[in-house]
Order: structure tokens, then sequence, then C-alpha cells
């Protein structure tokens, strides 16, 4: 059985992550908390990168249409309004098409994060999706105040700095699509925690 240090997750600096020039702050956070980098590099994604890395499944684009909805309703929004509809599946692949369009904009930086539940321990450095939620000491907390309502107005995605996996099954997913090539991935001894 392997080390629980040698859990992996997946980071990718959006593109407004990297035009708000946060790339050195946000890998300072996840190196601080004891998580190791093991690879790291800028790139350009197409749509059809984008397009593979995120779940096609019905059940995860509801997801994205109960979150748009679940501010909605906070606030006194009309999903119809700004959708045409109230269905949250339809709502919900209109916002991925949008995030594939995000995500293929501009340069971005992907990595792969080691070290003790790393999953859970990324998500939290990271915080919840939707910025304006998220706690002051997260990232998307601390350099983001985005919601659903005006991004949906401007009919892009919310702009939350960094993408990070779920569940080790989708960080296993997105490090074999984004680092599948033997080498991409490094082994060493960070000083204080492997020795
Ligand atoms: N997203 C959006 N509007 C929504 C829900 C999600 O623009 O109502 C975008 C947002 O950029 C988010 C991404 O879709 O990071 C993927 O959504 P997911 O639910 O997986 O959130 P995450 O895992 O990034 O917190
Ligand atoms: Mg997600």
């Amino acid at each position: 059985m392997k080390s629980p240090k040698e859990e992996r997750t997946f980071v990718i600096i959006k593109p407004d992550g990297v035009r708000k020039g946060l790339v050195g702050e946000i890998l300072k956070r996840f190196e601080q908390r004891d998580m190791k980098i093991v690879a790291l590099e800028m790139f350009v994604a197409t749509r059809g990168e984008m397009d593979s890395h995120y779940p096609k499944e019905d059940a995860w684009i509801r997801r994205l249409g109960e979150k748009t909805m679940a501010t909605y309703v906070k606030y006194g929004y009309d999903i119809k309004r700004d959708f045409g509809t109230g269905d949250l599946v339809r709502v919900g692949k209109v916002v991925r098409g949008w995030l594939l369009d995000y995500m293929s904009s501009a340069p971005m930086v992907k990595m792969v994060v080691q070290g003790v539940h790393a999953v859970d321990m990324v998500r939290k450095i990271v915080g919840p999706t939707m910025p304006y939620l998220a706690e002051m000491g997260t990232i998307r907390g601390d350099f983001s105040a985005d919601s659903p309502t005006n991004a949906n107005a401007e009919r892009r995605a919310v702009y939350n700095l960094v993408h990070a996996s779920e569940t080790p099954e989708e960080a296993k997913h997105e490090i074999e699509h984004w680092f599948g090539k033997k080498g991409a991935i490094f082994k060493y001894k960070r000083f204080g925690i492997d020795e």
C-alpha cells in the first residue's frame, strides 16, 4: 500500500489566476501547507481538451445548473430570464459551454500536488466554487468576489482562479489526462516532510 503522503491531486491555475499575477501566491499556499508540487507547467488548452477534462454526465451538468440556481434563489434572480428555461440540465449545458470557452481562452498553469489527504487539503485551501461564498483565508475567498448572478449576465463562467480535483478518482483521471506522458511527474524529498 502507498504511503499516505503519496496521495495526489490535480490543479489548474485558471486564466484569471494567471492574469491577476497570482501564480506565485497560489503555489505558495499549497507549499506552505506541506503540499509538494511534483509536476508543473504553463500551457494553453484547446476547447476539445477541456471538453474531455470536465465530465459529460447529466448528473454533473445538472450540478452546475444547481449551483447557479442556489445563488438565484438566494438573491431573488429569475433563472428563466437569463437562460430562457428553468431546466437545470439545460442551464448546466450552457454554463459548461462558457466554461470550455473560458478555460481555453488564455494560458493556464497545471500541476500535480502531493501530500497527506492532498485532494481534500487542496480543496480546503482553494475554497468552495463560488468566490462570493468562499471564506477569507481561502484562495477563492481572498482574491475574487465573483458570482453566477453577474457571470451569467455577462454570458461567461464564474471566474474562481483555480481548478482542483474533488475526489481521488477525479484526480486520477485528470492526472492521466494532463500528465500522462512518462517522466512528467517527479520524485524528490522535501526537507521537514520526507526526511
Ligand atoms: N461554474 C460556473 N457557474 C456555475 C457553476 C460552476 O461558471 O453555476 C464553473 C466554475 O468556474 C467552476 C466550474 O464551472 O469552477 C466547475 O464547476 P464545479 O461544480 O466542478 O466546481 P469546482 O469543482 O471548480 O469548485
Ligand atoms: Mg469540480
